[in-house]
């Protein structure tokens, strides 16, 4: 059974920290297994993932670390996985390891061995102060300078680092800072992630989440700052997917691709879930110490989580952007509560982004107003003509995978041919697979 696109994130802390963020979407992680004071992966569960996980044949080998703070694990656990990966490695395999982390337990030891062993790092902060303000310490105290430590030591070992920031009530109001924050800092890739948390008593939102209102006003803000600033180095993964669609090329962001079979999540001890915004009783698909990964994708837990959050609700037929959309990531509507039928939270939000963004992508690329976005989004519209003409002349290889640290980002290249592969690795060709998909 081949599974193409499959990444696995592993949780080898579980939600176990050493801050206590106040937007933390994680910590309820905790209520399923209340006997665990200290959570820990042990490389007997590891060496289980990495043979259930080779034996699935997925087309790239990506191991996503997360927490919960995975760094807790220690420098030495890290050593024993290379040398896990290592053992069950064949010819020719590319094993690929992403790390999300706080930064603060990292080192010159730790950031000389995730360089060594081409970790791409992925360091959360919210913004400068104030808009940091929801990443604690225990005792309630700021983050802020220790991140920054952290983020000199990744860029002294030059070790491959994105940032992700939390789009919470905190810093929602302020794109434009965020967005000169990463300019200031030199910080060419990011991902904005938006804070839709259900309640953890009553049955609204939590109080740090976002209005639909304020997540469209943000997205389209932080890109017309990204539009002023006149420069493509900058990548910022929703923008870089709006490109994708923009020029009718597969996103790879599974919340446009309507595809969440894309990820399975393994816990400390072994338990296997969906992806990990529904890690949850209902959704356990067996343990990797007991059965083959093969088996699980089999299971009833898999088959009903693909199929709830696949669904379309009804009144996404017939709108103008459902190619772009698919409903939206259903997280926005399964984890709030919102029935498959019921509109998705982000509804209106996506609607004004598309609206938004499509029409100054359409007027930059027929008006030199911003000349370096210009001529990128010319040479991507030639790359693509000539990929359509026989006898065309190759494409330049796609950039360094930097973008994403949950299964691997890919930006903007040529429209494939119609009998060229697919570019979203199903190995069938283009015109039967993702060419019908995706025109916006
Ligand atoms: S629920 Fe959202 S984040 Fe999870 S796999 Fe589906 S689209 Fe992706
Ligand atoms: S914009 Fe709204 S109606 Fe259209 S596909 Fe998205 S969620 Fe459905």
């Amino acid at each position: 059974m081949q599974k193409p696109h499959l990444g696995i994130l592993l949780k080898p802390a579980s939600y176990d920290c050493n801050l206590a963020c106040e937007h933390c979407y994680y910590r309820d992680v905790r209520d399923l297994y209340p006997g665990a004071a200290r959570p820990r992966m042990s490389t007997e569960v590891f060496e289980a993932v990495c043979r259930g996980y080779r034996a699935l044949e997925p087309a790239n080998i990506n191991i996503g670390w997360q927490g919960g703070e995975p760094t807790l694990m220690g420098l030495d656990f890290f050593e024993k996985v290379i040398a896990i990966e290592t053992k069950n490695a064949r010819p020719g395999d590319c094993w690929g390891n992403s790390l999300q982390t706080n930064g603060l337990l990292l080192n010159d030891d730790w950031c000389r061995f995730l360089a060594r062993h081409h970790f791409l790092i992925g360091l959360s902060i919210d913004g400068p102060p104030p808009l940091n303000a929801l990443r604690r310490f225990p005792d309630g105290s700021g983050t802020y300078r220790e991140v920054m430590n952290a983020l000199s030591l990744l860029k002294r070992h030059k070790c491959e680092h994105n940032i992700l920031f939390v789009i919470s009530r905190i810093n929602c109001n302020r794109p434009e800072e965020l967005f000169r924050f990463l300019v200031e800092n030199d910080l060419h890739y990011s991902q904005f992630i938006p804070c839709t948390e259900p309640d953890a008593v009553g049955d609204g939102l939590s109080r740090h989440s976002i209005t639909p209102e304020q997540y469209a006003q943000f997205q389209m803000k932080l890109f017309d700052a990204w539009v002023e600033n006149d420069d493509p180095s900058f990548y910022l993964r929703h923008i870089d997917n709006w490109l994708h669609l923009f020029f009718g090329l597969p996103p790879e962001m599974c919340e446009y691709r309507s595809d969440c079979s894309n990820l399975m999540t393994v816990e400390w001890n072994g338990d296997v879930y969906p992806c990990d915004f529904f890690v949850r009783k209902r959704y356990l698909m067996g343990n990797v110490l007991t059965e083959s990964m093969e088996n699980m994708l089999r299971s009833r837990a898999w088959k009903e989580f693909v199929s709830r959050a696949e669904k379309l609700p009804a009144l996404c037929s017939g709108c103008r952007w459902l190619n772009a959309c698919h409903g939206g990531c259903y997280r926005q509507r399964g984890k709030l509560g919102l029935e498959d039928g019921d509109k998705p939270y982000f509804c209106e939000a996506n609607s004004r982004i598309f609206e938004h963004v499509f029409g100054v992508l359409d007027e930059l690329k027929k008006k030199n107003i911003k000349p370096t976005l210009h001529g990128f989004l010319k040479d991507i519209e030639k790359q693509q003509t000539r990929r359509m003409q026989p006898r065309s002349t190759p494409s330049p290889p796609p950039r360094p995978r930097r973008g994403a640290t949950d299964g691997g980002a890919r930006s903007v290249r040529a429209k494939p041919g119609r009998n060229d592969p697919c570019p979203c690795g199903s190995d069938r060709k283009f015109k039967t697979c993702c060419a019908g998909k995706i025109p916006v």
